[in-house]
């Protein structure tokens, strides 16, 4: 049978052992709190069962570093469509590629390289990369990060957990990454650099799209952002999310801890724990 997430458990739990005055163990002895496998205080065990019931959450998941490492296709398919495209090589040093947006990323290259940054230029290499990206995918050996695949399996089955994605990737290019690695199905919706080239303006999109799927506004309490770099806990910030960061991209435990995210994860590989832990 598959295990239940953290909610379940204590919801189930709680129907089990009510009334609490009179909950006793099968030879009739008083049943002591302290055998709980959740010790929580009695008031605020039940008002957290009273919000757990009437709140979903929103889990809004970066993709490179903090899902997959695609070792290095995304960067490959941009020097490609340099090449291809605009006849130049360059090897996209000086280039800030970790925790940006797509269009901000081809901004960058455009403007490095002299070429005037306006839309038609971004479009086209927008769409020629995401041209290019399957072919790079399967040339390198990339990975699901750990515990991620058996993570979002548990998640998915929770119905108090929306699923949803917060990346710098356009979505074309999000759902080659994750298809080619079998994790799209497991996202509802999500916001892209399509969207905007500002990742901290994408926490709104992403809010507005889950209001209109689930019928419900997602307080920013209920909101979780979930990212490996310092931009993913600024644009988690942006919209006064719980940020969780993790550090399984390029930034170490103490670089992401400089930015004071609300919890640091070394990665998702002990997932009983991390769901545990972060009350998912
Ligand atoms: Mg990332």
């Amino acid at each position: 049978m598959k295990r239940s997430c953290a909610r379940q458990k204590v919801i189930a739990w709680a129907g089990w052992r009510q009334p609490w005055a009179k909950a006793r163990d099968r030879r009739g002895r008083k049943f002591e709190l302290a055998h709980c496998r959740f010790p929580i205080a009695r008031p605020a065990f039940q008002s957290e069962i009273s919000s757990l019931n009437h709140k979903k959450r929103l889990l809004l998941f970066d993709i490179d570093g903090t899902l997959i490492n695609s070792a290095g296709a995304g960067v490959q398919a941009l020097r490609d469509v340099l090449r291809d495209q605009f006849g130049i090589t360059d090897d996209l040093d000086g280039i800030e590629i970790a925790g940006r947006t797509d269009s901000g990323i081809v901004h960058q290259i455009l403007g490095k390289l002299k070429i005037e940054p306006n839309e038609k230029n971004t479009a086209r290499f927008l769409e020629k990369y995401v041209e290019l990206l399957p072919m790079e995918l399967p040339r390198r050996a990339g990975r699901v990060l750990p515990g991620v695949k058996e993570l979002l399996s548990r998640l998915s089955a929770c119905p108090h957990i929306v699923l949803a994605l917060l990346t710098g990737n356009v979505e074309r290019g999000a759902k080659l990454k994750l298809e080619h690695y079998g994790l799209w199905h497991f996202f509802e919706f999500g916001a892209f650099a399509d969207d905007h080239h500002d990742r901290n303006e994408l926490g709104a999109f992403a809010r507005r799209r889950a209001r209109a799927k689930h019928g419900v506004e997602f307080e920013s309490a209920t909101i979780d952002v979930i990212g490996d770099t310092p931009h993913d806990i600024a644009c988690g910030k942006a919209i006064g999310a719980r940020t969780i960061a993790v550090a399984t991209g390029s930034f170490s435990r103490e670089q992401l801890q400089a930015h004071e995210p609300d919890w640091i994860l070394e990665d998702f590989a002990e997932v009983e724990t991390v769901i545990e832990k972060l009350g998912w």
